[in-house]
């Protein structure tokens, strides 16, 4: 049999996600030279349609990097070894930060977690409550954690570590919901927040980000952990005229300007309450197939995916390759800890109602085909994309 496939893939795992035709024709174009002079203005353009999707009036690096390579940025331009940083186990993204700081050389405090809540802002104050001599340097916490589905509550941890009174550093790691959920790096006090190109942002993956805080630049004139291409100093002095110390990926910046200016074009609120209305559709759907939601509280719903439960002693990797193989529809695999216990839907980026309509249509089929019993949880979430007053809600934030 040919294994040609006719039409087009959906890739509704939550990221790297489908990159729009726009995104696609403005990096189809000649590299130009990176010191010339027509380069400053794209960088500069970029900086000033990039600092509102981060929500704040503060730098924001960029790299030539997946997000991983931010998440090692945030940590050694700020920390020196052996400092104490405090990580909340929000699932498995936050489980490999968490590897990667004591990788470096930092004393990590893990903040237990059941992989089905977020950051608990009480668990964050009480450890800070008990540090008063102020050993702990700095919290970080994943915003939007892409292995269960769950989105923590930054401004009630902001909140948490203010009436805690300790002086940490407070870092977020919201490479899957920086462009898709609504996200304040300034209002929210954030010291560096993490991000990357190919989840909300819609494009390929290969840029990753730092926003940085005054409160950040200043420990970095003091963190001593080796640092040479992560370091902010020289970034920001060469961005500052519209440059790079290295070679950027010019093309990537390209598709960045133009997904940029399509999120403006949208507007960040209606990209937000597109992104809660498709996800509340997805949830429907979940409860109309009888199945589970891996998040337990709806205040922690994820607006940019879903993770499913299947039923006991059903293989969640099963029904995916059964899925893929007959739609064509790529789904998320469960991760660490939740290994074969869930798929994950996607539902993020370049995305619209009749993209979740096929995705939803493709895993209900999959349960079929995985001879899962199950209700018709296509047909809740057409009711509701189809009900004039399913009017968009924005997310709790
Ligand atoms: C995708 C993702 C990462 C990892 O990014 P890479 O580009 O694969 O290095 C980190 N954190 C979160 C929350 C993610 O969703």
């Amino acid at each position: 049999m040919s294994t040609f496939r006719s039409g087009i893939h959906f890739l509704q795992i939550p990221g790297p996600t489908n990159v729009p035709e726009r995104v696609l024709r403005a990096i189809d174009r000649a590299t130009i030279d990176h010191r010339g002079p027509g380069f400053a203005a794209l960088t500069l353009e970029i900086q000033s349609l990039l600092r509102p999707v981060f929500a704040t009036r503060g730098p924001v690096v960029i790299y030539p990097s997946s997000g991983t390579g931010a998440w090692e940025a945030a940590l050694v331009n700020t920390l020196s070894p052996g400092d104490r940083v405090l990580m909340a186990e929000t699932g498995q993204f936050a489980t490999l930060w968490s590897a990667l700081a004591k990788r470096l050389g930092l004393e990590v405090e893990i903040v237990a977690g059941d992989w089905r809540h977020g950051a608990d802002p009480e668990a964050i104050e009480a450890a800070l409550g008990a540090d008063p001599q102020h050993a702990i340097k700095a919290v970080a916490i994943v915003h939007n954690e892409t292995s269960t589905g769950v989105t923590s509550r930054v401004g009630d941890v902001r909140a948490a570590i203010d009436r805690s009174g300790h002086p940490a550093l407070f870092f977020v790691d919201t490479i899957s919901s920086l462009a898709s959920i609504d996200y304040r790096h300034d209002d929210w006090g954030v010291d560096v927040t993490v991000g990357g190109s190919q989840k909300g942002l819609m494009l390929p993956p290969g840029l990753a980000f730092n926003a940085v805080s005054d409160k950040a630049l200043a420990a970095s004139k003091q963190a001593r952990l080796p640092r040479a291409y992560w370091a902010w100093d020289e970034i920001l002095a060469s961005n500052r005229d519209g440059y790079f110390p290295y070679t950027p990926a010019t093309n990537l910046l390209y598709g960045l300007r133009e997904a940029l200016h399509m999120l403006h074009e949208e507007t960040l609120p209606e990209v937000f309450a597109r992104h809660a209305r498709l996800a509340e559709a997805a949830r429907r759907a979940v409860r109309g197939w009888g199945l589970e939601i891996l998040a337990a509280d709806p205040r922690e719903y994820s607006n940019t995916l879903t993770a499913v439960v299947t039923p006991e002693g059903v293989d969640a990797d099963r029904v995916r390759a059964l899925i893929l193989e007959h739609f064509d529809l790529s789904l998320g695999t469960g991760l660490g800890k939740v290994k074969g216990r869930v798929f994950r839907i996607g539902h993020l980026g370049s995305f619209n109602d009749l993209m979740l309509a096929g995705t939803l249509c493709g895993v209900q089929m999959g349960l079929d085909l995985a001879e899962i019993a199950h209700g018709d949880g296509v047909g809740a979430a057409l009711a509701y994309l189809a009900a004039p007053t399913a009017t968009p809600v924005l997310a709790a934030v």
